[in-house]
């Protein structure tokens, strides 16, 4: 029987699991049902993906990216899973073509917008299949205390009651409490005669992401310091909490920057995401509308000009920088006052029973027969005590939804009629859960109280974020954060002899490598690493190699930042950063100078074993060994390939990482080529050929 192992290397071309995803797969593959937390890019798409080509019919996929179910679905394609989708986007001829295939078995899984389960035609017409899982994605969608709620998740409890009740996996990057409850009660997880359901949170640790959070205290600080991003780190995105906002950091960047919020056109927001997503673009500037499902790996930044309102969103977003597991830097920049624009926000979300009743009366005078077609913006000006037209509009929806008005829109008229249901009832009449709305004003107000609790933290922040979420198997924070990098140094000393012994092994191992690799690989041959990435370029052979291994990895990385920070070594800029010695440094050398320096405490930073392999900034520095020229031959190839191939995302041909590996390691054969990292047999099939050639052509 074919094992999991085998599926997770022959068709996803991945050598191991991630954290946590082997015991999902396992639960899932025994029969159970599962709510699977894991923060975004933890690798919740291959918990179902996988299982999905060892169970026996077909799986579905419930997931609200729309706009993202082709790029998943032509990913299963490179790697040989027969898949499709079904949303709104389709005609209903082909929907229905579709469906007929789904069920002459031609998938193995079939990705479905959550709005599709109104349609009963629809779910009659999928009531004859063997549904071997029903895979729900941003699973917290489904609870009203998660911050984005969708009403027709909540049909999709019906819909698996027609469907026979199927297996479930529930999947979501949201791990409060109330919301893991609420999803396992709605989907009834657990129920009709399976065993309780498996709740696995994993994987919220990111070692490779340097938290931060800076004081600022003007605007022009905020700008200044991404600035200084964007110069050095080049790749990331900048988010804000308001339009105006993004339209002014972007329009302060200048060129090569896109921006994107909710209120541009899906045409312009579809352009912007593509030059952002293609690689045309470096730097986004964008509102919490940009990122659901953003998958671009080699952001190196994500810096938060205005504090978001909660840990959860916050993580959400700051998690998109790194998913290649290189270092990358999330910072917010915090000023207490922008907590006003997160308070605004929570009042405009959860209008109070006040403006309730101020609008309902002033619908009652001002509606004829006819209703009123106004803007959201006039309606509120009829409103007394309120200056939010966000308040008016979610306490519009409120009375829309107890069925007191109607709101229509009308072709060609500039907003929408708003008319009161007839007959009139009072206001005392109308049947509006204000304890609920009340509830959830505090509870969304306690979520940004944590969120200013991170930002004024003295501590691990990444140890807050790890206790938050209740991720208890990941382990305690690490050491890069802002806060536990200031504490892993001492003050400024003249060294002991002892003391500058190491320091004159760690220069002289800069001076050897010079410019050609990174901290990473630095730090591995320091402490003698027998990882390939150090073996495979021969650096073991390095009369430095192993020269401060009692040390640890920890330290060692502690000691290259403190000789950073002095000026002794000085890093280049770019994607790629290179270590090199200065003048100053190699006076320190040879000891023709002693300066005070800031050494790391070593009983801060005692080495953690394990935690070389997991991403700590030891593995993931970047190399800086491969034929340059012959990486840029290969990108080039790939973005004709990515257009040939109809605007498929370049980095799902390979990412950077596989091409730079491709560029170091130039194979010749298709044996040479399988041994390269990234590459699996589905990835030779494809591409194979084409990348030796071209590889062929270069050399
Ligand atoms: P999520 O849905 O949790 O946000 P994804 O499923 O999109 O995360 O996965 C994030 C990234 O991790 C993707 O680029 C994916 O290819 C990669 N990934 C998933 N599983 C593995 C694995 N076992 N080894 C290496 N990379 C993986």
């Amino acid at each position: 029987m074919t094992t999991p192992h085998e599926i997770l290397e022959r068709h996803f071309g991945f050598r191991e699991f991630l954290e946590g995803q082997e015991r999902v797969v396992e639960a899932i593959v025994a029969g159970e049902d599962v709510c699977v937390i894991m923060p975004t890019g933890g690798g919740k798409s291959l918990c179902y993906q996988l299982p999905a080509m060892l169970l026996e019919g077909i799986t579905i996929v419930v997931s609200p990216l729309i706009a993202l179910m082709k790029d998943q679905v032509d990913a299963l394609a490179a790697k040989k899973i027969p898949a499709t989708f079904i949303n709104s986007s389709l005609g209903q001829s082909e929907m229905d073509d579709r469906i007929a295939r789904m069920i002459r078995g031609e998938y193995r899984l079939v990705y479905i917008a959550p709005e599709r389960f109104k349609s009963e035609r629809f779910v009659r017409a999928l009531a004859p299949l063997s549904i071997a899982l029903f895979a729900v994605d941003e699973a917290h969608c489904i609870s009203q205390w998660g911050h984005d709620f969708r009403p027709d998740y909540l049909r999709l409890k019906w819909a698996l009651k027609d469907l026979g009740q199927p297996q479930v996996a529930a999947l979501t990057a949201t791990a409060t409490p109330e919301v893991r409850a609420d999803i396992i009660e709605q989907l009834g997880l657990g129920k009709f005669g399976r065993k309780e359901p498996r709740v696995f949170v994993s994987g919220f640790a990111r070692h490779n992401l340097t938290l931060g959070v800076s004081h600022v205290k003007s605007k022009a600080d905020k700008l200044a310091r991404i600035q200084e991003y964007v110069r050095q780190l080049q790749t990331g995105i900048v988010y804000c909490a308001t339009r105006k906002n993004v339209e002014k950091v972007a329009a302060a960047l200048g060129k090569g920057v896109v921006a994107y919020h909710g209120a541009m056109t899906p045409d312009q927001r579809e352009r912007a995401q593509e030059k952002f997503m293609s690689g045309k673009c470096s730097v986004a500037v964008a509102t919490n509308a940009f990122g659901m499902g953003i998958d671009r790996p080699d952001l190196r930044f994500v810096v938060h000009y205005d504090i978001p309102g909660s840990i959860e969103a916050y993580y959400q977003e700051a998690g998109r920088a790194g998913r290649d597991g290189e270092p990358s830097r999330c910072e917010v920049l915090y000023n207490y006052a922008d907590t006003r624009t997160q308070e605004f926000f929570i009042e405009g979300a959860n209008p109070t029973r006040e403006v309730i009743a101020g609008l309902y009366n002033a619908l009652r005078r001002v509606c004829g027969k006819d209703g009123i077609e106004l803007p959201i913006a006039e309606i509120a000006e009829l409103v007394p005590n309120t200056k939010n037209d966000m308040a008016v509009g979610s306490a519009l929806y409120q009375l829309e939804r107890a069925g007191f008005i109607t709101r229509e829109y009308r072709q060609g008229s500039r907003t929408y009629t708003t008319r009161l249901v007839e007959p009139v009832k009072a206001f005392g009449d109308l049947e509006i859960d204000y304890e609920r709305l009340e509830k959830k004003r505090e509870r969304d107000l306690g979520k940004l109280a944590k969120m200013i609790k991170y930002a004024e933290h003295h501590d691990c922040r990444h140890h807050y974020i790890l206790e938050y979420f209740g991720d208890t198997e990941t382990g305690e924070g690490c050491t890069v954060c802002d806060n536990c990098l200031s504490k892993a140094t001492g003050p400024a000393r003249f060294p002991t002899d002892e003391e500058t012994v190491m320091i004159q092994k760690a220069l002289s191992c800069v001076a050897r490598v010079d410019g050609r690799y990174g901290r990473g690989r630095i730090v591995q041959t320091l402490v003698g690493s027998r990882s390939k990435d150090v073996l495979d370029v021969g650096l073991d052979r390095l009369s430095t190699y192993g020269l401060l291994k009692d040390l640890g990895a920890d330290y060692v990385w502690g000691l290259l930042n403190t000789l950073i920070r002095t000026g002794c070594v000085t890093v280049s800029g770019g994607q790629y950063p290179t270590l090199s010695l200065t003048e100053l440094g190699g006076e320190v050398m040879r000891k023709q100078k002693r300066i005070p320096l800031a050494l790391p405490e070593i009983s801060k930073t005692t080495p953690k074993p394990g935690r070389a392999q997991k991403g700590s900034p030891t593995k993931a520095d970047v190399a800086g060994d491969y034929d340059v020229a012959l990486f840029e031959a290969l990108k080039q190839w790939r973005r004709e390939n990515a257009e040939r191939s109809g605007g498929v995302p370049a980095y799902l041909i390979y990412p950077d990482r596989t091409l730079q590996e491709l560029a170091r390691v130039k194979p010749k054969t298709e044996a040479e080529l399988l041994e390269v990292k990234g590459i699996g047999p589905a990835k030779a099939r494809m591409f194979g050929a084409e990348t030796l050639a071209v590889i062929a052509r270069a050399l």
